[in-house]
């Protein structure tokens, strides 16, 4: 189990981060960015995660391999539960995954719902 904040690994068993109290994930995934922290780069959050696993798709579709965790953050008590999505890359695809995340980012949220946009096959 790791924390997805301190990027520290904790034996099974611990729950929650003992130095900011967040939970802690499965060890794979948090996988990608713990073997080469240096390799991977946060690209976007997210509060959804339909909207993490569409741009994972998306960026699958385009031949990037992306990986995304969520941690839930103690900061916002209120929403009892508000999770932050973080989609990574690598950082060689950084730059062709932000091109795609823009573009689907600049397509109106009303065309999610009905036809889809040209696509690039
Ligand atoms: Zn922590």
């Amino acid at each position: 189990m790791i924390c997805p904040n301190c990027e520290y690994e904790y034996v099974d068993g611990v729950k929650v981060c003992a130095d900011c109290g967040a939970d802690l994930i499965p060890t794979e995934s948090f996988e990608g960015n713990l073997l080469h922290p240096s390799d991977w780069i946060v690209i976007g959050t997210f509060s959804e995660m339909y909207e993490a696993e569409m741009y994972k798709a998306n960026l699958s579709g385009a031949g990037i391999d992306s990986i995304f965790f969520t941690k839930k953050d103690r900061n916002f008590p209120l929403s009892g539960s508000w999770e932050t999505i973080k989609l990574l890359v690598k950082k060689p695809d950084a730059n062709d995954a932000m091109e795609i995340i823009n573009d689907i980012k600049n397509r109106t949220p009303e065309e999610n719902t009905g036809e889809r946009p040209d696509e690039n096959e």
